[in-house]
């Protein structure tokens, strides 16, 4: 089995967001502008409510589906499905914009810590334009595992026979939050045709002998295979993988399609209240 090692070290910039709200982005950066199927990932993390309390008033998305995950603090989150969700520490959110949603993701805390992510994952042009869907998992119903060192939730995929909530049928995506203690290594195999990076949060890592600090995103290069071993002070960071598209990728903004005229379409229908074709029906709990 062969073990990936770092094919690229892409250090998170600081952006505004939102209307203001500070977010590190490593996918999504002019280093990296995505990494098939992943379009975007955004670290939020502050425990200054300046910095986060502006929220992400209502705003559009096409053509993708976004992936939030809150490690802190409490959002609240509305969608032109008629969706209203409660995100909460430790519980994820999968929404599939596809043809057209208009939402708002806004804090329910004025002081506190507020930390998580938000990945997005592209879709195929033949699940572009279909009905939008939503799962939303609380902090209980996300599976965990405890072995060798390491805890490991599983929010989406598989790992050591243990199966994610998050039902993501286009990538095929596997996310996993793996906290693991000083001194240890963690291994799992990784399908050898997925696109995949590692993100360290807290402490710090070594990853085929290369230091890997928090807030620098490792690409992975080929292989079936993959180990990284946590520094002094232990490490906690997400692994995460999917299925190539290989389409051409077209993105503006919150509009993220296969050619320009489609970009310029969706940005006609967002004038002309058209966005939003369909409500569809939450699952989760
Ligand atoms: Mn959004």
């Amino acid at each position: 089995m062969t073990l990936r090692t770092i094919r690229q070290r892409v250090p998170a910039l600081e952006v505004t967001e939102g209307a203001g709200v500070t977010v590190h982005r490593s996918i999504g950066t002019p280093a990296l502008k995505n990494l098939d199927p992943f379009l975007m990932l955004d670290h939020f993390g502050s425990d200054n409510p300046d910095e986060y309390i502006a929220g992400f008033p209502e705003h559009p998305h096409r053509g993708f589906i976004t992936f939030t995950y809150m490690l802190d603090g409490h959002m609240e989150h509305r969608d032109s499905m008629g969706n209203r969700g409660d995100l909460q520490a430790g519980g994820a959110q999968w929404m599939k914009a596809a043809s057209g949603v208009i939402h708002s993701e806004m804090p329910k805390q004025t002081a506190g810590l507020m930390r998580g992510f938000q990945l997005w994952i592209n879709l195929p042009a033949s699940q572009k334009m279909s009905d939008p869907a939503y799962q939303e998992f609380s902090a209980a119903a996300i599976p965990e595992t405890v072995r060798d060192g390491a805890r490991v939730r599983v929010l989406a995929g598989e790992y050591d026979d243990v199966h994610g909530v998050i039902e993501d049928p286009e990538t095929d995506v596997l996310y996993l939050d793996v906290r693991l203690e000083a001194g240890r290594r963690f291994e799992s195999p990784l399908a050898g045709d997925r696109n995949a990076f590692v993100y360290v949060f807290e402490g710090d890592a070594t990853l085929a002998g290369e230091a890997l600090p928090r807030h620098t995103l490792a690409v992975l290069g080929k292989g079936e295979g993959f180990a990284i071993d946590a520094g002094g002070e232990g490490a906690r960071f997400i692994l995460v993988a999917g299925r190539p598209i290989g389409e051409p990728v077209v993105q503006y903004g919150p509009f993220v399609m296969n050619r320009r005229e489609e970009i310029e379409q969706a940005f006609a229908d967002y004038r002309d209240g058209k966005l939003v074709r369909t409500r569809a029906a939450m699952t989760g709990h």
